[in-house]
């Protein structure tokens, strides 16, 4: 870790720009360990050219530090998600009305941003959430790690997780260094590497708002979903606190959140890039807690997406504005530093995708939108015909998984709502 020993130094970080691009760590496999037991049933290929991802790369953090991402545009998307007014027009979907919807979801989230940012810290997005208190120093005995595995998903739903998997810790989905926003430059790297267990949540976002991608609108379900996983990682970490047991709650800092997800047996890799859910297909945000309580984990889960995705489905694909997202077959050609080396997956490109966001001065989720599996399973009806699709989506028979598409778009899911339509709805819904 060349970076990192310099960063250790205590000298006055170096601004990063193109001439002092990001640290590389080097081949991970003069490391650690390249492949894992559990890869094959996750799906993952990971190959001998892996590295693993220095935060800094993020696109997020190359907003900030790159000329080449970075222009007013991107400036003012990162303050529109606080300040009022901005990004706002007359058009549909963009109305003050529309931003203040979004930004008011975003609040869970930015009380806890707000709490470090005097230390140079933003918890959750960049830096793993700071605990609140040191643990309990009476641990409670656990003797059956099965009955403490049961209680800790009990509790985890209790607050609200829609889903919950547990896995090992794994070094790969570390960042090697993170970014500070304060001084443009790496910092070192922070979460603990001896906390062995994984706990990761799911929490599916507003199926009605989404559907009215890309719209600001639409923002407020990515917003609170956000708010609501910051509340969640910390609650459950609290409970673990109060037992005696290590916990460091986290959200989008930190760890690759979606291998972690897979390894935890909450679903499966998407074209789209996201982890698909069986329940809420790719409309889920996840939150991790790395934690030292003796737990079990469980498995990986496979329900037909890898095939359906790669045999006869390319909506996502086809959909995406500015065409981010790829038609061919999983590679591990990457064509952006804000992509990891070394894994072949369907690549999304970042940078293609972050320049639509910010051209509209909001996020998009139209791959999110038109993906078969995100259905409203709260409605009886729509949860029965799901269920079908999906073992009609994960039949070995191409003409079934070419049916069970040609059934969807004919049916009229993912098309979009207007932001119109979604606020009179929301009007008469009687909330
Ligand atoms: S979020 Fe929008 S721009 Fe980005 S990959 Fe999905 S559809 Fe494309
Ligand atoms: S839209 Fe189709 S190809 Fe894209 S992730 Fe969903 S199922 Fe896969």
């Amino acid at each position: 870790m060349g970076d990192e020993a310099s960063l250790e130094t205590g000298g006055a970080p170096e601004r990063l720009g193109p001439d002092r691009p990001p640290g590389r760590e080097g081949l991970y496999r003069d490391i650690g360990a390249v492949e894992h037991p559990k890869d094959a049933a996750c799906g993952f290929e990971v190959t001998a050219r892996f590295e693993r991802f220095n935060q800094a790369n993020d696109i997020y953090a190359r907003g900030q530090w790159d000329p080449r991402i970075r222009s007013e545009k991107v400036i003012n998307w990162f303050k529109g998600m606080f300040r009022p007014g901005i990004g706002a027009r007359d058009t549909s979907g963009y109305t003050i009305r529309d931003f203040a919807l979004r930004n008011a979801g975003w609040m869970g989230t930015n009380l806890t941003i707000q709490r470090s940012l005097a230390e140079g810290r933003v918890d959750g997005f960049l830096d793993h959430i700071q605990p609140y208190s040191e643990p309990s120093p009476v641990k409670v005995t656990i003797e059956s790690t099965a009955d403490s595995t049961e209680e800790i998903k009990r509790v985890a739903r209790l607050f609200g997780a829609d889903m919950v998997g547990i896995t090992g810790h794994d070094e790969r989905w570390h960042y090697t260094n993170s970014f500070s926003t304060r001084t443009l430059s790496e910092k070192p790297y922070a979460i603990p590497d001896d906390l062995p267990n994984v706990i990761v949540i799911a929490t599916s976002m507003h199926y009605d708002a989404i559907q009215s991608y890309p719209s600001a609108t639409a923002g407020v379900a990515v917003g609170h979903g956000y708010s609501r996983d910051f509340e969640l990682v910390q609650t459950i970490a609290t409970y673990i606190l109060n037992l005696g047991y290590r916990a460091v709650a986290s959200v989008n800092d930190s760890t690759q959140a979606i291998p972690y997800a897979i390894q935890a047996g909450l679903g499966e890799y998407g074209r789209n890039g996201l982890l698909m859910t069986p329940e809420f297909g790719p409309r889920v945000r996840i939150g991790r807690i790395h934690t030292d309580m003796p737990l079990d984990h469980d498995a990986p889960l496979r329900f037909g997406v890898k095939e359906f995705c790669d045999t006869t489905c390319r909506r996502c694909a086809e959909s995406c504005p500015p065409q981010a997202i790829s038609y061919d077959a999983p590679t591990e050609e990457i064509t952006s530093q804000s992509m990891t080396v070394g894994i072949r997956k369907w690549q999304v490109d970042p940078e293609k995708c972050f320049k639509f966001w910010t051209n509209q001065g909001t996020e998009c989720g139209v791959c999110m939108r038109v993906c078969p599996y995100n259905k409203d399973t709260s409605k009886a009806v729509t949860r029965r015909y799901y269920r079908a699709w999906r073992r009609l989506a994960a039949s070995r028979l191409q003409p079934l998984r070419s049916l069970a598409l040609w059934l969807d778009v004919r049916l009229g899911f993912g098309k979009r709502v207007k932001p119109e339509k979604y606020w009179e709805r929301f009007r008469s819904s009687g909330r």
